[in-house]
Parts: C-alpha cells; structure tokens; sequence
C-alpha cells in the first residue's frame, strides 16, 4: 500500500509518498510559495531530483505539480495515481474535536473550518489541502487527517485551563492545546521500544527543539503537560518566537511603541527568539557560529535557550514525580550536541549523566542512547517522523 502524506501551509506543500510494505519514502517534496509565484522541488528515494520555478496559483495547482512528478517518466515513482491508497494530512488545530485521527468527511471538513479562529494561517491552508487533494483525486481515494494537538488531548484541566475569567474559555475555548504531538507520540513510543519497555510504565521528558519547539511530560503513556498553548508561542524560547513572557510585557510595548494587536502577534511570534536576543539569525547553527566567534548577545540567546529547556525538564521532573527518560528530537535536538552537553550536565544533580563521546557522535540522523549506563535517566536522541507516523494512522483508519 502506497500512502501520500501531505502538510499544507498558507504558501507551501510538502508531501511523501511512503511504500507501506517496508515504510520506505519513494519520493518527497515541497510546492514552495504558492499564489505568490511558484517554486517546486522533488526529490525520490534513489536520488533523482527535479527543481523547478512554475506559477501555482492555488493547492490544486500545486497538486497538480505533486501528480505530475509522481506519474513523470523522469522523476516519477509510480505508473498512475491509482496506485496512491490514501492521502493523510497533517493538521496542526484538533481544538477539543479531534482527540485522534479520523477519514475525512464533509462533517470532518466543517469542523477543521470551525477551529480556523484558534489556528487562522495553518487550519485554512490544510483545507485547502484536503479540497485541492480531492479536487485531483476525486472521492475515490480516502483521506485521513492527523492532528498536531491529539497526543496532548489527554492533559488534565489544571495544566490546560488558563488563569483568566473562566468565561473565555466557555466562550472561545481559549486553553492550552499544545502542538507537535505528532512528534512527541512517535518519539516517545520508538523510545519506549529502544528500552524494550511499555510506555505505560516510563515517565518520560520528549524536547522537541526545532525553528519551533515544545516539550512533553509524559505519564502511564499520557500527556499531562506540554510547553506551547492556545497557539504554539507559548513555552521555551524559539527561533523567531519569544516562548512564555510575563503577559504585561506584551501591553507594556504595545502601549509604548503604538503597536496594534496584528503588530504585536508579528513582533512575538516573527522577531523574536534567537533572531530577537541575537541580532543574527534565527538559525542556531548561525547563532551557535556567531556565539563562538565571541559575538556577546549571541552566547545570551543560547544561554537563554539552554535555560529555558533546563527549567521545563526540572518542572516537568516534579509534575510526574521523577523521570525514567529524556529524549531530545527535531533539528536542534538532533543535531546540537553541545546544547543536549549543557543541559544534561546541569541536571547531575538528579543522577543524569551523559556519555559525552556518545553524545557527540549522536548527530545527523544517528539514534540512540547518550547516557552512560550508570545514569540513573536514559538519555536518548531519537529522529522524529512525523510524516511516518501519519502514514501509519491513515493506513489503520482505512484498512480497518
Ligand atoms: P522546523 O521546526 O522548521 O521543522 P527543524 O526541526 O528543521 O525546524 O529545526 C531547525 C533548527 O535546527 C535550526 O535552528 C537549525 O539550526 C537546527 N539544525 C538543523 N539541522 C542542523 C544540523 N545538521 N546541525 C545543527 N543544527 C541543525
């Protein structure tokens, strides 16, 4: 069974197509500035790739771009997109509807339109995905839609309720949702069978530390708290977002520089972070670059960084009464040992302890433990695949 993962943004694409028989990504993609102007890259699993600049004025048009590289002579991996069984989409707002992966239907469709208020630019896009995809391939092949938010439906009201006029939550559901619980669900069960242990039984810490990032606590193989909000702002710093601030902040500038409301969302969600402290990226490789060239303002951005990721695993420690294990993920968790070195080591006083050889040699898609054996948490770093795991969701809903 051949299943294609799509993750639709306001301008962009990106998709995999994943030979479910040994989970192997045939090709992937990205439709890149859609309705602006138009640039598509494709790529197979044996090396073949395509680029190009083309005008995609709409989802459908990229998906026309998807098909045609699929079926190409040249590029493609497939004879006919009747070989596709299933489309599955990534959705990054569930609200409180979607706890789990469901088949689209309109009624499907009617609900990620009603949670668009919460998640305005991602929730509009994936529908246009979901329209664009149904537009191409008629109704014959099922679609599936995976939510960012479901892994962390599980978290008790005190850790999602806000402390402000209970009203706004009845009136516009306003809570802590969290996001990237794809990555969290999948990171956290492929660490749970490199333990050759059940979830159930490990009180786990997952960071996932990319442009976005947000860490999970983990009980009896339930979420019970995760970093990031109502949207995915809130929590630990990240590359262009401040993560949480003391909310008199946000009133105070407004009020000083004249901003309005949009003007402060673009300030703290887009100028923020890494780029905001530093002055120089919002890229870590570009800021850790900068730092060890003596760059002042730099080295305070990671400080910070590393900080805050200390602060979330010490609380989290103490809001499951200990923890079995830590698993760093995603672009800066997979890859920037020295962050994952800071940390570990400043949390010795908890019995982590870290292998630093193995730490190091843990980079660019290697995976693995990173604690020496007698740490008393194992320390793991674990790709994520979020995609992979969307795959596997939509081929259970539309087998079963
Ligand atoms: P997104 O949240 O957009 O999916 P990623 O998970 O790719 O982002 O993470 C992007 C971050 O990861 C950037 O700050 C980047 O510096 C860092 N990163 C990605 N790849 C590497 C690498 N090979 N070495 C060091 N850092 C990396």
């Amino acid at each position: 069974m051949k299943i294609l993962v799509i993750n639709a943004g306001s301008s962009s694409m990106k998709y995999q197509l994943i030979d479910m028989t040994d989970e192997s990504v045939l090709a992937k993609g990205n439709c890149e500035r859609i309705g602006i102007d138009g640039h598509f890259k494709h790529s197979t699993g044996d090396g073949r790739v395509f680029e190009t600049d083309v005008t995609m004025n709409n989802h459908t048009e990229a998906f026309i771009q998807i098909k045609n590289a699929l079926i190409s002579d040249k590029y493609g991996v497939i004879k006919s997109l009747d070989e596709v069984s299933a489309v599955g989409h990534r959705i990054v707002q569930g609200g409180s509807l979607f706890s789990e992966s469901v088949i689209v239907t309109e009624d499907v469709i009617k609900g990620i339109e009603s949670l668009i208020p919460l998640a305005p630019l991602h929730n509009a896009a994936h529908v246009q995905g979901i329209r664009a995809c149904l537009e191409v391939f008629g109704d014959k092949v099922p679609e599936v839609v995976v939510f960012d938010t479901a892994f962390h439906s599980t978290m008790p009201e005190k850790a999602f309720i806000y402390p402000v006029p209970y009203e706004y939550y009845e009136k516009y559901a306003v809570r802590r949702y969290g996001f990237h619980g794809t990555s969290h669900r999948y990171v956290s069960h492929r660490c749970a069978e490199l333990m050759g242990r059940d979830l159930k039984d490990i009180k786990m810490i997952t960071c996932h530390l990319g442009n976005g990032s947000s860490i999970t606590a983990i009980k009896d193989g339930k979420v019970v708290d995760t970093s990031m909000g109502l949207t995915p702002l809130d929590g630990i710093m990240m590359g262009t977002r401040t993560g949480s601030l003391d909310p008199s902040v946000v009133t105070f500038i407004a009020e000083q520089e004249h901003l309005t409301a949009e003007q402060m969302d673009t300030m703290l969600n887009k100028k923020s972070g890494f780029l905001g402290i530093s002055g120089v990226s919002s890229d870590d490789r570009d800021v850790t670059a900068a730092a060890e060239a003596g760059n002042a303002r730099a080295k305070l951005a990671i400080d910070i960084l590393e900080y805050d990721i200390l602060k979330y695993i010490g609380s989290y420690t103490a809001v499951l009464g200990g923890v079995d294990a830590i698993v760093f993920t995603a672009g800066i968790g997979e890859n920037q040992c020295s962050h994952r070195s800071s940390v570990c080591h400043a949390l010795e006083f908890m019995g982590v302890k870290i292998d630093d050889e193995l730490n190091e040699k843990m980079i660019r898609g290697n995976e693995g433990k990173i604690s020496a054996p007698d740490s008393k948490v194992d320390v793991y770093v674990i790709p994520t695949n979020e995609e992979l795991v969307i795959a596997r969701d939509t081929m259970a809903l539309v087998t079963k």
